[in-house]
């Protein structure tokens, strides 16, 4: 799904500054896009915007070319947060299947919850219930029902940052496999510098509030990349010092 961002802004109720925007931001159907920025300076927001949660300001979101509310009624666009949020009263293979349940029609490309789940690692847990899991085991299954709905925009706002470093690694690998097998759109919150240029296509950093885009980083290097990498070293330390300089 394409997502065009045209002199977008967000003002809410109250507040005298802007917390995004102006911005335009153009994203071709299927790209990895990783978005970072100093704390606060409405990165939440512009997803929200995106996800039609709330109208902007002022200016259009457009996603393939259409206003978002028919993507959000249609259930085409994929949220991942910090906290997974799966049902607790359901098991494990059910919290993926269930969104298949509420809207039928959603995926006709994805393989099964079964599928997936064996996907993620997780087979042996499918009767299990969420909370036996652990928190990294929990982000899997949210991956996993994620991607049973076949949905063509996935928005993921700092879905890893409370993991530890090894599962953030492994749910990371986990995240390009899939968007290599399904080349959904990714709109990829972080704020670690490294994880964004191993995994993204392109790193749009923004200034702080209110957030605009600063700097446009394609990442044109082969995958897997590795951080040890001169070259992936080399975009990370220019990442860095736009970051510094918009503090
Ligand atoms: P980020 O995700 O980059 O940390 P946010 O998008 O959450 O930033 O917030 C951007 C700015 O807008 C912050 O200053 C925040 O306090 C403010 N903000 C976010 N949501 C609301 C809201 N519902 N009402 C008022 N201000 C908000
Ligand atoms: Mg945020």
């Amino acid at each position: 799904m394409r997502v065009d961002l045209i002199e977008v802004s967000k003002t809410f109720t109250g507040e005298h500054e802007a917390a995004v925007g102006p911005m335009t931001l153009h994203i071709p159907s299927g790209q990895f896009v990783a978005l970072v920025g100093p704390s606060g300076c409405g990165k939440s927001t512009l997803l929200r915007l995106i996800a039609d949660q709330f109208p902007p300001t002022s200016g259009k979101v457009l996603l393939d070319g259409r206003p978002p509310r028919e993507a959000r009624r249609q259930k085409a666009i994929a949220w991942m947060a910090q906290q997974p949020a799966l049902f607790p009263w359901a098991t494990v293979l059910d919290n993926v299947r269930l969104p298949l349940r509420v809207n039928p029609g959603a995926n006709r490309s994805s393989p099964d919850p079964e599928t997936l789940l064996e996907m993620v690692g997780l087979s042996e847990y499918a009767n299990a219930s969420p909370q036996t899991l652990s928190g990294g085991q929990q982000q899997r299954v949210a991956l996993a029902r994620t991607l049973a709905t076949g949905t063509r925009l996935w928005l993921m706002d700092e879905p890893f940052a409370a993991l530890d470093e090894l599962t953030r690694e492994r749910l990371s690998e986990d995240l390009l496999r899939m968007w290599e097998t399904f080349r959904p759109t990714v709109l990829w919150v972080t704020h670690n510098v490294p994880e964004a240029v191993r995994l993204a296509e392109r790193v749009v950093v923004l200034s702080k509030r209110p957030g605009r885009v600063r700097a446009d980083i394609p990442v044109v290097l082969p995958s897997p990349r590795d951080e040890t990498m001169p070259e992936v070293a080399n975009v990370v330390r220019h990442i860095r010092q736009v970051l510094r300089s918009t503090e």
